[in-house]
């Protein structure tokens, strides 16, 4: 199964879409070939806290 973020590369903004790696995922843009690690995500955003809005 492949997931497409479409118009999101940040060079381009082509479709990009998800794949499935050794060391994790990897987001891969179809137009520029632009890829970048996504399996270990840098902003965690914690909603259990109660932090309200
Ligand atoms: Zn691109």
């Amino acid at each position: 199964m492949t997931t497409w973020k479409f118009k999101n590369c940040p060079r381009c903004t082509g479709d990009m879409f998800i794949e499935r790696d050794v060391d994790g995922l990897i987001e891969r843009c179809l137009l520029c070939g632009y890829s970048r690690d996504i399996s270990k995500p840098k902003n965690i955003v914690s909603t259990a806290s109660g932090t309200k809005r």
